[in-house]
């Protein structure tokens, strides 16, 4: 089934940059996407005009069969739940414990300045140290997120989107700021995490390589328009 359907999304920011022009774009359920391309090709305005973050200046977002629109906050709000983001930097509250960081995820769209400590169930508690144990950080989930290694810091990020039980996971340039073994047990993580519970993921990744090892399709962006939608084995070199 798709989840996702992108039609003309086109997005000029306010400085005159054209980042996006007329992308279309279909998701189904349970895809694991890579988008690569050129750095200022436009894949981080795209992954974040998906939830919102950036506000398109045309085109429509369809997700999970309701149009996306700014207009309607609940409706927004709801579908956002339901979209896990995972961010290049981390963007966890570094002054928060490891586990708080995880329940902000349990308010469906996370907010540094979203929740305190006390307003989580027991379960919801439980559910978020489960999630930590599963992505091996059993032994961090009382430390503060500013203790944690680069790798710890995304595992924790990616425990936050799961926390949220998404039907679709962003992840921006997860593994840009990490060293190659960090990087490989954070895509193993994402990778394992979204396959098994059916989560489609869209992953904004530079390098073509790590789009091929894991990507069941790869959409290729440059200067703003989508050059290739296919599989690792149909990509050729110039992309
Ligand atoms: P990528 O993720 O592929 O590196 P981006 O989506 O970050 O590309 O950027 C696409 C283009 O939009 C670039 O030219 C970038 O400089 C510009 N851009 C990105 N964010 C903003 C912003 N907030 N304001 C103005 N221009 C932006
Ligand atoms: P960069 O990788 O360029 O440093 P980030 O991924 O750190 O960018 O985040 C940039 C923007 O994303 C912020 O300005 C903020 O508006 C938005 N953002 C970051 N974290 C969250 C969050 N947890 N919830 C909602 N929006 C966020």
């Amino acid at each position: 089934t798709t989840i996702l359907n992108i039609q003309g999304l086109t997005k000029a920011y306010s400085g005159g940059t054209l980042a996006l022009t007329g992308i279309d774009l279909t998701v189904e359920s349970g895809e694991f996407i890579a988008v690569i391309g050129p750095s200022g090709a436009g894949k981080s305005t795209l992954l974040r005009s998906i939830n919102r973050l950036v506000e398109p200046t045309d085109g429509t977002i369809t997700f999970l069969g309701e149009v996306m629109s700014s207009k309607n906050k609940g409706s927004l709000r709801r579908l956002r739940s339901q979209i896990g983001m995972i961010f290049q930097h981390y963007n966890l509250v570094n002054r928060s414990s490891v586990l708080e960081n995880v329940l902000h995820g349990r308010l469906g769209y996370m907010s540094p300045l979203a929740g305190v400590f006390s307003r989580y169930s027991e379960a919801d508690k439980q559910a978020a140290i489960d999630l930590l144990v599963k992505v091996g950080l059993a032994n961090e989930v009382y430390k503060r997120a500013d203790e944690l290694s680069g790798g710890q810091k995304q595992r924790v990020g990616i425990s936050r989107a799961l926390m949220q039980q998404p039907k679709l996971i962003l992840a921006d340039e997860p593994i840009a700021s990490l060293d190659p073994k960090s990087s490989a047990v954070v895509m193993d993580t994402i990778y394992e995490n979204c396959r098994l519970q059916g989560i489609a993921c869209l992953v904004n990744l530079h390098q073509v390589e790590v789009a091929k090892k894991y990507a069941t399709r790869i959409i290729g962006i440059k200067a703003g328009t989508k050059v290739f939608d296919g599989t690792a084995d149909q990509l050729t070199d110039e992309m």
